[in-house]
């Protein structure tokens, strides 16, 4: 590609940078970078409650309402983030709990462990949090934990807000001293606070500085001065001008699907304590439905969304199948020295941070890739959901709202649209292998068998994809003979199916117009990476269609709209 000068020059994807962590001091860890604390030496949970929850309004103000977004700027140790999620579990509150907090310097999974250990009273908040951690990664990352849903926004705080589309009822600025890190406060920031703020939004924060105070009044804040906490004489709260408005309760959708992209989408409304209609066309042969699915990032060596939503997919799903995990860890062969030299050069940017990625010499090893058991996590995402059967094309005016998550299906229910199909078969034989191996195709080791995946080939109209071919077996194991793995002689089963792709090789999600007229919702051109983008994409597409913050930065959505 030509680059113009309207374009952003390509820059590396990195790992984000490291904050400059002290931890000598009692009370708090303080950043040396920035000559300032996390949170306040008189009692971090204490200043949580008293400055951000309290300033806002909290507990009450969350009180009978079915979703409430808090939003912060300085995720730091996540203090603030289990201060709200205590107070949000000792309130008894009924809804769910939104809370996005951007970051330029994410703590490592060490650091935070040592700092949340300080505060033994939130450890069974602190430990999944922990545990779930995205690192030192560029991107949104969305976690679940009950009913509080946490989403991290891994950037500089311009680009991070630039990059997002929510309603926030309460705002937390925690962005360290105005005076030592005057570009966490500046009026470009404050307008973005206002755009991302409810009618009637709540805001607080610790500072009461005359440059912070005008910035919030011109982006449209009421801002007062209120009494401190420790040794802080003031500290400020502040309203965004408006009226609050009620949004009705959607209805409840027809999900066109079962395999994994539709799975994903009911299993996101099922988090959400909502349960839509899944229906499955019994004679639809899933591309998802070969038992083991590879769960692995798709890596590129330029920062773009598509790039970081590559990272915060992969992560994701990690976190949403941590009870469907076959197998660990796994190496991925360079086929030419150019692949090397490519694949040399992305382990040391560290775009999953410090050991997410090895350069062995050879392959590129990816310890947290995984192989999955691909019924036990469509079986869990589907928990509580009678999945009726029936035919593809029966779509009528009573389904309601159709959410589209069928494949190949769309070939038949969407005429004429530009998706592409492809053929892949895959391959059981004898042999034992201690790790799944991929080199362009894959060899998983199951039980006592290898399966060898995947063909690729451009369905050809009129073609039936399904119809198994001997020389699609003899290709799958000539490939990874190639690449020296112990394949036995033979194919013992094999199974066929079509991947639904796209011209820019990316997904598609979002709503469209159906050939009858009718709005729908879909997810598709998922290709071979079904596994690993269809988590969080379901989650936007929910989110979405709830009207809930995304998980997506809103310039990936738009690119990824059908
Ligand atoms: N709320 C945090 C907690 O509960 O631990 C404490 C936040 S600390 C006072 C300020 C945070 O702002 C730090 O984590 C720092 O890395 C982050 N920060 C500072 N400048 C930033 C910038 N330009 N963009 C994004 N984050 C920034």
């Amino acid at each position: 590609m030509r680059y113009t000068h309207t374009m952003p020059p390509p820059r590396p994807l990195t790992r984000m940078p490291a904050p400059s962590l002290d931890f000598s001091r009692p009370g708090t860890p303080a950043a040396d970078d920035f000559g300032d604390i996390y949170f306040s030496t008189d009692g971090g949970l204490e200043e949580a409650r008293a400055v951000f929850l309290h300033g806002c309004g909290l507990p009450e103000r969350w009180q009978g309402r079915a979703v409430f977004t808090i939003a912060e700027l300085g995720f730091g140790s996540g203090l603030n983030f289990l201060a709200a999620w205590q107070s949000w579990r000792q309130s008894g509150a009924k809804g769910r709990l939104h809370f996005i907090s951007v970051e330029g310097f994410p703590f490592e999974r060490a650091a935070l462990e040592r700092a949340l250990n300080h505060f033994p009273e939130l450890a069974d908040l602190a430990c999944p949090l922990i545990d779930s951690w995205p690192g030192p990664v560029r991107g949104v990352h969305r976690r679940h934990f009950g009913d509080v849903t946490l989403t991290l926004v891994h950037d500089d705080v311009m680009p991070a807000l630039a990059s997002q589309a929510f309603e926030a009822d309460a705002w937390f600025l925690d962005g360290f001293s105005p005076a030592k890190n005057p570009a966490m406060w500046s009026p470009a920031v404050m307008a973005e606070v206002a755009r991302l703020s409810a009618p009637d939004a709540r805001l607080a924060t610790f500072t009461v500085a005359g440059a912070v105070r005008r910035a919030l009044d011109e982006a449209g804040f009421a801002v007062e001065r209120r009494e401190g906490f420790g040794r802080k004489r003031h500290r400020l709260e502040a309203r965004l001008i408006g009226e609050r408005r009620t949004r009705a309760a959607p209805l409840v959708p027809t999900i066109i699907g079962a395999g994994i992209a539709g799975a994903s989408i009911a299993g996101a409304f099922r988090r959400r304590g909502l349960t839509p209609r899944v229906c499955h066309d019994p004679g639809h042969i899933a591309a998802s439905g070969n038992g083991a699915a590879l769960v692995k990032p798709r890596l590129d060596l330029q920062d773009n969304p598509a790039s970081r939503f590559f990272l915060a997919s992969y992560l994701y799903a990690r976190h949403i199948y941590a009870d469907a995990v076959r197998h660990e860890g796994l190496s991925h062969i360079a086929k030419t020295a150019k692949e090397s030299e490519r694949f040399h050069r992305i382990a040391a940017q560290e775009p999953l941070g410090p050991g997410g990625l090895v350069w062995t010499g050879e392959a590129l090893a990816i310890p947290g890739a995984m192989v999955i058991d691909t019924e036990a996590a469509k079986t869990r995402l589907l928990d509580g959901i009678d999945v009726q059967a029936r035919p593809l094309g029966a779509l009528d005016d009573a389904d309601g709202p159709l959410i589209l998550a069928c494949g190949y299906g769309i070939r038949a229910l969407l005429p004429g649209s530009d998706y592409r199909f492809s053929r892949g078969q895959l391959s059981w034989t004898s042999g034992t292998l201690e790790a799944p191996v991929t080199y362009g195709g894959y060899a998983v080791p199951i039980r006592d068998r290898i399966l060898i995946g995947a063909t690729h080939d451009r369905l050809v109209e009129e073609e039936d994809p399904f119809t198994l071919r001997v020389g699609d077996d003899a290709r799958n194991l000539a490939q990874a003979e190639a690449r020296g793995l112990p394949v036995g002689p033979d194919t013992e089963s094999h199974r066929a199916s079509v991947r639904v792709t796209t011209a820019d090789t990316l997904p598609r999600m979002g709503p469209i117009g159906l050939p009858d007229g009718r709005r729908a919702h879909i997810l598709s051109g998922l290709g071979s990476r079904g596994f690993t983008f269809a988590p969080l994409l379901g989650e936007a597409l929910v989110s979405d269609y709830l009207g809930e913050p995304g998980p997506l930065e809103r310039g990936f959505a738009a690119r990824i709209a059908p």
